[in-house]
């Protein structure tokens, strides 16, 4: 029966005594379940204030108050299907990892770990040492130090060796990496103070000379471009000339590699980038780079270098602000191992999508195609993305789709289960199977088949 008075309205404890709600409760709990159907109440209350609204019966209030239960509990941080063709997809969280780190943070996540265990002593050990082995191992460095990301650790070298004095940088190295983190910006958070020296597109080694002449210089540092080229007339010293140079003022060398390769990405047609071991070799004093970059493994900040100058940024009180997690250092010391045994291209995911020959990506799209009995396929280009190569690409076989409504197609795909991210080009729907990972392609299969079945999937005849 509909009724329309205020009073109508049915208490809070009358509809939780319901067996819906005590479905309700089972699922979401008491006080969360509470907390909607008060929300629910209060929304009728409220529309009937506004218009004279019928009052809805019990079993529509609690279908309402389920709703809002849902939306409250539903994740957004959910796996997704990365076909925009861009390999490391900061927003799509950068590198997938290796099925062994993934056991590794499994392994460390479910119980107690000798994260901060000595057991040979039998006492207090450290967190530093699980992923240091194996780095200096790895790049012959002295120290190594991680940290929570390539951003933090930065952070803590400008912080520990250059807080109130100076670091000399090109101008043609002032970044902006995205997400608007700018290099001058972590300069002044850090306390150091900037000196920008050469210009936009040239910079020489007297420029350096003269800048490293001052009072007070802490640092050299050099940045990575990871996000864009320079060409034209443009000139900087190279890395041996500036390492040389402030071996001669003593002034300790910061290069930030940005992505970090340890391996050579020339073996895959793209640009040669520079290695942490070859930064190291022209003699860097510190290296940091990121571990979810070219590294293919977890959110880290990796330092190598000078023994006396990882030690002090240990001692640091923000070395314990920005330190590694757990999980973070089982699947970074795994993904590590990868590359010391000489499987790096054959385990670590990214290293498997750069290397997958076209042919192999060509057959995946017409399987699609078949599968579907829908779109063609094209040649394409895969970018490498995450602050690495920037310009380089690979190339690719994209899947392709002709539909109605593109944009609203891939609204769909989005919202498929798991969401599925294409990108858009005149007007085309392009799907790369290069970022695609193999046991993904059933999903995408059934998202695929499902957005076509839609009005906005449907063919343009
Ligand atoms: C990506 C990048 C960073 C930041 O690294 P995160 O691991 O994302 O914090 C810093 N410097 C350079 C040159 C980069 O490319």
């Amino acid at each position: 029966m509909v009724k329309t008075a205020l009073s109508a309205i049915p208490s809070v404890d009358k509809l939780l005594g319901t067996n819906t709600a005590a479905d309700l409760v089972a699922e979401y709990g008491r006080p969360l379940t509470l907390e909607a159907i008060r929300r629910t109440l209060a929304e009728i209350r409220e529309q009937l204030k506004d218009q004279a609204e019928t009052i809805p019966d019990s079993s529509e209030m609690l279908q309402r108050a389920r709703e809002i239960l849902v939306s409250w509990t539903t994740p957004t941080l959910l796996p997704a299907i990365n076909a925009t063709g861009v390999v490391l997809h900061t927003n799509l969280g950068r590198a997938p990892l290796s099925e062994e780190s993934i056991q590794a943070m499994h392994a460390i996540a479910q119980g107690y770990s000798t994260l901060e265990y000595d057991i040979i002593k039998g006492k207090r050990g450290s967190r530093y040492t699980h992923a240091e082995k194996t780095l200096l191992r790895l790049t012959g460095a002295e120290g190594a130090l991680v940290v929570n990301n390539n951003a933090s650790a930065l952070l803590l070298v400008l912080t520990a060796l250059a807080r109130r004095r100076k670091v000399v940088i090109s101008r043609t190295q002032l970044i902006e990496i995205g997400g608007g983190f700018r290099i001058p910006d972590v300069l002044k958070q850090s306390g150091a103070k900037l000196v920008e020296i050469g210009t936009t597109n040239r910079v020489h080694l007297r420029d350096y000379e003269n800048a490293l002449a001052e009072n007070k210089i802490a640092l050299l540092m050099r940045a990575h471009r990871s996000n864009f080229r320079m060409e034209g007339f443009t000139s900087e010293p190279s890395l041996e000339e500036l390492s040389a140079l402030s071996r001669e003022a003593e002034i300790p060398f910061l290069d930030d590699l940005g992505s970090g390769s340890f391996i050579d990405t020339a073996q895959f047609d793209l640009k040669h980038e520079m290695t942490v071991q070859e930064s190291l070799s022209a003699g860097a004093d510190l290296v940091c780079f990121s571990g979810d970059k070219l590294l293919g493994g977890p959110q880290a900040g990796i330092i190598v270098g000078r023994d006396d100058l990882i030690a002090k940024l240990k001692k640091h009180p923000l070395a314990r602000a920005i330190r590694a997690d757990k999980l973070a250092l089982a699947g970074l010391t795994t993904t590590l191992m990868h590359y010391l045994k000489d499987e790096a291209e054959r385990k670590i995911p990214i290293w498997q999508m750069i290397s997958t020959p076209t042919e192999k990506l060509a057959h995946r799209a017409n399987v699609w195609m078949k599968t579907l009995g829908r779109g063609s396929s094209i040649k394409g280009e895969t970018a490498v993305g995450g602050g690495s190569l920037p310009g380089e690409t690979l190339p690719t076989h994209l899947f392709v789709l002709k539909v109605r409504k593109p944009e609203k197609f891939l609204k769909h795909l989005r919202e498929a289960s798991p969401p599925i991210i294409a990108r858009l080009r005149d007007n085309l729907v392009m799907l790369d199977p290069r970022t695609v990972l193999p046991e993904q392609e059933e999903d995408l299969i059934v998202g695929l088949q499902s957005a076509l079945a839609t009005k906005a999937g449907s063919r343009l005849d």
